[in-house]
């Protein structure tokens, strides 16, 4: 079969918890989520041409209560360790009072823990680490050259700061968590918080960059009203934060602080989303978001694909001129400071090429598409082999499934399994 297995459950990968892979030693690492929304690992061996799992790897508190609606908050993020561990961090979304009192911000539920391999390169067993928050929601795992780990996250809910904790350890312990963007009552208005949608990775050397985006969040009548765009940078030589053009911030970030020093684009009434930024070999970042009509949403005001890149003065870029495909979950590969590839998932999942800074794009190698299927991508699986750069998941919409079928895609398009091993599910359904 051309995928490696069936029993991803719902909404079971995004780009936003990641990176959901790693490619260690000749081995690709997946997870994504499973049944009753436990993550799930499946790992296959290049060289041999053979994949070992899926096995689930821990117990997430969400999606244990019948009729209680999937949460899908918590997918699992994936790291390998200097010692060839592999780590997962799942399962939260605000966490419970249970947990105790979370000083950075509110809480709503799920539960943010950490699991490891009970050996090194071996999936088929695990065990719990209780060794960081379980308030954080949107679990995102840094690694950096010597070995350092960064977990980052949002430290609860909504109103809740986005922080980091860093291990020094292979993961054994971390750090208390450092706030880098803030929440809090937006300033001369009492009717909504300043809060951030975030995703971080690594850059060149000791770099980690972070993308975002602000929410406006309402009190009461909330939505998911989100605008705007933002970059900003981290040197771990200092743990100081700067802006693109190298102007120190302060930490965490205001939304007052934000508009004035890290802003890529203003979206004035349009609404946007939160996308991926990667630097190119001259170490200019680059930045996606999705910007689209003011909310609530009619069917039919899609959301398109921004791409912003710094000059070295300043940001370039906005909605292409090309027609792309709206409503897609990207990650990008750059070649060149005007050379960039985005990989968008939909209703296919296909690279879009520009040679002009993003000025206009054409639609390049299609790695999958299937007939009714739309596919949800990863980000970019860490230290990507050239087969295998993102977990994909097919939702056949004539199924009417809540399972989905689980794709490893590369440069030959979805690496294959024997169907035996394939199907975990079958022909079992769950309705949708
Ligand atoms: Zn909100």
């Amino acid at each position: 079969m051309d995928y490696f297995a069936d029993n991803g459950y719902s909404n079971t990968v995004s780009t936003m918890q990641h990176p959901a892979g790693e490619h260690y030693e000749g081995v690709t690492y997946v997870a994504y989520q499973g049944p009753l929304e436990d993550p799930y690992v499946a790992a296959y061996d290049h060289a041999a041409d053979q994949w070992t799992g899926p096995f689930k790897a821990g117990e997430s508190i969400l999606g244990k209560t019948p009729g209680a609606g999937i949460d899908n908050h918590g997918k699992p993020a994936l790291v390998v360790d200097a010692q060839g561990y592999i780590h997962l961090v799942f399962g939260g979304h605000g966490g419970l009072p249970s947990h105790g009192t979370n000083t950075l911000g509110n809480m709503h539920k799920g539960r943010q823990i950490h699991v490891v391999s009970s050996r090194p390169e071996d999936i088929s067993s695990w065990e719990v680490l209780d060794n960081i928050s379980p308030f954080g929601t949107y679990n995102q795992f840094v690694k950096m050259d010597n070995g350092d780990i960064y977990l980052f996250y949002r430290h609860g809910a909504h109103r809740s700061n986005w922080v980091y904790q860093r291990s020094t350890d292979n993961g054994r312990t971390f750090a208390p968590p450092v706030s880098v963007l803030e929440t809090r009552r937006h300033a001369g208005k009492p009717d909504h918080d300043d809060s951030w949608y975030a995703w971080f990775t690594k850059g060149a050397g000791g770099l980690i960059l972070g993308t975002y985006n602000y929410h406006y969040c309402r009190l009461s009548d909330h939505n998911s009203e989100r605008r705007n765009g933002y970059y900003m940078v981290m040197d771990t030589a200092d743990h100081a934060w700067h802006n693109a053009a190298g102007e120190p911030l302060v930490v965490p970030v205001t939304k007052a602080h934000a508009d004035e020093m890290t802003r890529v684009v203003d979206t004035g009434e349009q609404w946007s989303l939160r996308g991926t930024t990667r630097l190119d070999p001259a170490g200019n970042p680059h930045v996606t978001f999705k910007i689209g009509a003011p909310r609530p949403l009619k069917k039919g005001s899609p959301k398109r694909i921004a791409y912003f890149r710094w000059t070295g003065q300043k940001w370039a870029g906005g909605i292409p001129g090309t027609p792309m495909p709206e409503d897609a979950d990207s990650d990008m590969l750059i070649a060149s400071p005007m050379e960039v590839g985005l990989l968008l998932g939909g209703n296919e999942v296909a690279w879009w090429h520009s040679a002009d800074g993003g000025e206009h794009f054409t639609k390049g190698e299609i790695l999958i598409r299937r007939e009714n299927t739309r596919f949800a991508i990863t980000s970019m699986i860490r230290n990507a082999h050239p087969d295998a750069r993102v977990i994909a998941a097919g939702n056949d919409r004539a199924a009417k499934s809540l399972y989905r079928k689980m794709y490893l895609l590369g440069d030959r398009g979805p690496i294959k399994r024997p169907r035996t091993d394939a199907r975990q599910i079958g022909d079992q359904s769950v309705a949708e």
